[in-house]
């Protein structure tokens, strides 16, 4: 890329209305010529800025896009200034500084006439964040102090904290989800032009497989190379998925050279994520860990409190001190409980009571032990076959590998919600029509043969009753 061609602008800039109309038979060329996916991701985000003497000037949301847009779609885009503004046509790329004021856009592509002015957003592809999620409703506590308060500088400066990467851990609804989602939302509310993306490790998976069958790897992977910030949630899922995991670690090496911003949460420490590429776990412990705890008596007290006043509701220190003996473990389920207080008593009309209050609390209790998740059933299964976690999420076709796997595929489809698809990325990325020949077949094995059969049915009593 010839760094001479890219500025930094400094100073505010109105669109001009000639750029602007320039710019939009430009894009009416380009859009011809390349997938749709390609170009919303590459060229809706430019941003004509103005137009002297041939020379177009355009914005783009940082150096990458430079990079990428020389690299792949040179010839296409200067083919296209040409037809439009003749063989003299010019294009410079102007790149935003961060810490500048947003400048005043008329939306002239839109309008094709002087419109009202509108702020320019970075924001030209879902970024899977609920703005739900804030820091102003994450009640402190000790339990995630460290994690918080980490959560909180890295939104201040992101990339620019040594909690590169920022690795959160913790046990389920503890609020991992939560955090990191605030980590985005407070960085696009101060930084409204840098890109963002929240997405689960399990969706970006998703989306690597898609990639992969419609040839767009590279693609793929320049998106998330061009993310200021990338949060990936629930990353130990990527166990097991050898070819997701080598991708990752080039995104991971490319944006952290960059000095952008890398958050990631796990149900375990690094160091624990067993079947996770050693080069990966290693630069996992570069920036900052930080786990969250079970919360204290105090800080349940404190959650209960501020959500069931958010619910618009007042409950009495004894209800409060009930539900927080009670229900200890984990904060999804506190707030589970407070719902399901409002409607019962809106239902029934009666005011919320401790004898509701103990019915609802022993329901959730009953039902937190059929819950289960894919790894328990996986862990249980292994541990009865005496094969290696790992193994059945990888392509082994030993017999006994072939048998757990089976097994614990036939158990998540009976004990779970989860979709086949899902089911299927948990043992080791397979597809929806593996699980569903291992239901089959487990189901077909255990009519002939008793002694499965009671094999599978102890696992399920085990899974069911947790023991
Ligand atoms: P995890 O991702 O760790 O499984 P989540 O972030 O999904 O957990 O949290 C579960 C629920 O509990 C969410 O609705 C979240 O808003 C709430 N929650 C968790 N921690 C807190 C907290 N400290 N303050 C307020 N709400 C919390
Ligand atoms: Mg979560």
């Amino acid at each position: 890329m010839d760094n001479s061609l890219a500025e930094i602008q400094t100073n505010s800039e109105n669109i001009s209305s000639e750029a602007a109309l320039i710019w939009k038979n430009c894009l009416s060329i380009i859009k011809e010529n390349v997938p749709l996916i390609t170009y919303n991701t590459w060229f809706l985000p430019i941003k004509p800025l103005s137009i002297e003497s041939g020379k177009l000037r355009i914005q783009v949301p940082n150096n990458f896009f430079i990079e990428w847009i020389e690299e792949h779609y040179n010839t296409l885009i200067t083919r296209a200034i040409r037809q439009v503004i003749g063989e003299e046509a010019e294009l410079i790329y102007v790149i935003l500084e961060e810490d500048d004021p947003l400048p005043p856009m008329v939306d002239a592509i839109a309008e094709e006439k002087p419109a009202p002015k509108t702020v320019a957003k970075a924001k030209d592809f879902d970024n899977y964040l609920n703005p739900r999620y804030t820091f102003e409703n994450f009640i402190k506590g000790e339990n995630n102090q460290l994690a918080r308060a980490a959560s909180v500088a890295i939104s201040k400066n992101p990339g620019n904290t040594s909690f590169n990467p920022l690795f959160i851990y913790g046990g389920v609804g503890l609020g991992k989800t939560h955090l990191v989602q605030a980590i985005g939302n407070t960085v696009l509310k101060n930084f409204p032009r840098k890109r963002v993306i929240y997405l689960s490790s399990d969706i970006f998976t998703i989306e690597f497989v898609e990639a992969i069958q419609n040839n767009k790897v590279n693609e793929f992977s320049a998106f998330y190379k061009s993310m200021d910030v990338l949060i990936i949630d629930d990353i130990q899922f990527l166990i097991g998925k050898e070819k997701t995991q080598d991708l990752f670690f080039h995104i991971f090496n490319t944006l952290h050279q960059m000095g952008k911003q890398i958050v990631l949460t796990s149900d375990k420490p690094p160091k624990e994520l067993k079947g996770m590429n050693e080069r990966l776990i290693s630069r996992f412990q570069w920036g900052l860990s930080a786990d969250i705890q079970p919360p204290d008596f105090e800080t349940r007290i404190a959650i209960l409190k501020n959500k069931s006043e958010n619910y618009g509701i007042e409950l009495s220190p004894e209800i409060l001190e009930y539900i927080a003996h009670n229900i200890t473990s984990n904060i999804r389920e506190l707030e589970g409980c407070l719902i399901k207080l409002l409607a019962s008593s809106s239902l029934s009309s009666k005011e919320i009571d401790l004898e509701l209050v103990k019915k609802t609390v022993n329901e959730i209790s009953t039902k937190r032990q059929i819950k289960t998740s894919i790894e328990t059933i996986t862990k249980i299964v292994c541990e009865h076959f005496n094969v290696d976690e790992n193994k059945v999420r990888e392509k082994n076709r030993k017999k006994e590998v072939v048998i757990a796997r089976q097994v614990a595929m036939y158990l998540a489809k009976k004990l779970t919600n989860f979709s086949l698809k899902t089911i299927g990325l948990h043992f080791g990325g397979r597809d929806h029509s593996t699980v569903i020949h291992a239901f089959n077949n487990v189901d077909n094995m255990m009519a002939q043969d008793p002694k499965l059969k009671e094999k599978v049915e102890h696992l399920r009593n085990r899974i069911e009753l947790g023991y």
